[in-house]
């Protein structure tokens, strides 16, 4: 017997328009994805508390099972239970995606479940990652400690790298994968780099991907730092964007969620990996984040907007030696990267203090609004010393590779009041 499709518990018809106007993200954060009338009119979505779901009846049941398992592509049709799917997160996906124009997206337990569902997703035994470095250090370590005990192996180019220099690690990554009779499985980026704020030519990757590998290799790219309102990496050719939601867009520094986003085609087997392993993210969480994507355009402009000014004083001050912020860009091809690519300098950077680990921290300890500790995107302003707290299992001789020096001192600015947090600089760097 066959079943008429149901109809699902959000909207079909959702208004993304007015007239020939395609409504902003900053609109659509606010009703997309959600209809009032099938929760008894409230406003805003309830938290749906609830371990499974009842189905309308038992052929619809079978019908959402099929797409759970992928006997139908593209997830399952109706709600079933809360490893697989839920409303909170179904709202919070389709408002996830709006911000980079995507097909498709998924909300994880954090960020790093969200990148360990994707690479296990799309990596076999013997296959190879080539990736931009450096990458986020959980990230690193998950693909050099974690996937290699599976046979997965890695090659790397420096986050700054030319076209020329993209395509010969890209043909040495095939080459090492075809030694052992296998494929790349996936190149994964990170622009900018933490701590240096490197910036990946990401068309440049998409051009030598394409020469080199073919367009069926994806190029993902997390997109923590910039996103989801500075930079939009599927426009310059990736294929997936990675977040750790915990950062700007959750942007309060009180939850840890991921997320990502990209064409059905890519979400799909990422999908069923995270319905077998359980890496969703939970309902409150994603209620949460439902309500911080509200303010997030707000939040990350005032951020960039003081962190401009921030800089602006830090770049002047005689203790100061230098600064690795977005908005200040010497070197011109990082500058011809960010004119292509970044619509914003973001409100995290380096300033890179005279002296070295004893003068950054009397800095540190000396400050009376910014908060020593380790994260970034928060309404907060936030401070640390990455040679010494992100990046201390980093070896001492990539470390000078990459940049990470003990006199850096990393600043995530927040939205107080931008003189405020000058003043609190000021007499910081006058301890020093
Ligand atoms: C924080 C962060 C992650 C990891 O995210 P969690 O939510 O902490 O798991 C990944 N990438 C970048 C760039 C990050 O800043």
């Amino acid at each position: 017997m066959s079943v008429p499709p149901t109809p699902r518990r959000k909207p079909k018809a959702q208004v993304t328009t007015i007239g020939d106007r395609p409504l902003k993200p900053s609109t659509l954060m606010m009703g997309h994805g959600y209809d009032p009338t099938l929760s008894e009119g409230s406003l805003k979505p309830p938290i749906f508390l609830t371990s499974t779901f009842a189905f309308p009846s038992a052929a619809e049941g079978k019908r959402f099972f099929e797409g759970i398992t992928g006997k139908r592509p593209g997830g399952a049709e109706g709600l079933v239970y809360s490893r697989f799917n839920g409303p909170n997160q179904e709202i919070l996906e389709d408002r996830l995606a709006v911000w980079d124009g995507a097909e498709d997206a998924l909300v994880f337990s954090s960020g790093m479940s969200a990148i360990a569902t994707l690479l296990l997703a799309f990596c076999n035994q013997g296959d190879v990652i080539v990736h931009s470095g450096p990458l986020y250090a959980a990230t690193e370590g998950f693909i050099a400690k974690t996937l290699s005990r599976f046979g997965i192996g890695y090659v790397d180019f420096p986050a700054g790298a030319a076209q020329g220099e993209i395509e010969a690690a890209l043909q040495k990554g095939r080459q090492l994968a075809e030694d052992q009779g296998s494929r790349v499985a996936m190149v994964y980026l990170e622009s900018p780099a933490n701590p240096t704020n490197a910036l990946v030519d990401v068309e440049a990757v998409n051009a030598a991907r394409n020469a080199v590998l073919g367009a069926d290799v994806p190029i993902a790219i997390d997109n923590t730092f910039l996103g989801p309102l500075w930079q939009q990496p599927l426009r310059q050719g990736a294929d997936v964007v990675v977040y750790s939601l915990t950062k700007y867009a959750g942007g309060h520094s009180d939850l840890v969620a991921g997320g990502l986003s990209g064409a059905k085609r890519w979400m799909d087997p990422v999908r069923m990996l995270r319905n077998t392993m359980g890496t969703i993210l939970d309902p409150n969480t994603s209620w949460m984040l439902l309500r911080s994507l509200e303010t997030v355009e707000l939040r990350m402009t005032r951020s960039g907007e003081n962190a401009a000014k921030v800089c602006a004083f830090l770049r002047q001050h005689p203790k100061v030696e230098g600064l690795g912020y977005l908005g200040m860009i010497d070197d011109p091809a990082q500058a011809d990267i960010f004119r292509r690519h970044c619509s914003g300098a973001g409100s995290t950077f380096s300033v890179f203090i005279k002296g070295g680990e004893a003068e950054c921290f009397r800095f540190l300890d000396a400050l009376k609004i910014a908060k020593l500790a380790v994260s970034l995107g928060g309404t907060e302003t936030l401070a640390s010393h990455p040679a010494s707290m992100t990046h201390l299992s980093v070896p001492d001789e990539r470390k000078a590779q990459l940049g990470i020096t003990d006199n850096l001192v990393r600043i995530s600015v927040g939205i107080e009041d931008a003189d405020d947090l000058i003043a609190d600089f000021e007499q910081a760097l006058a301890a020093v």
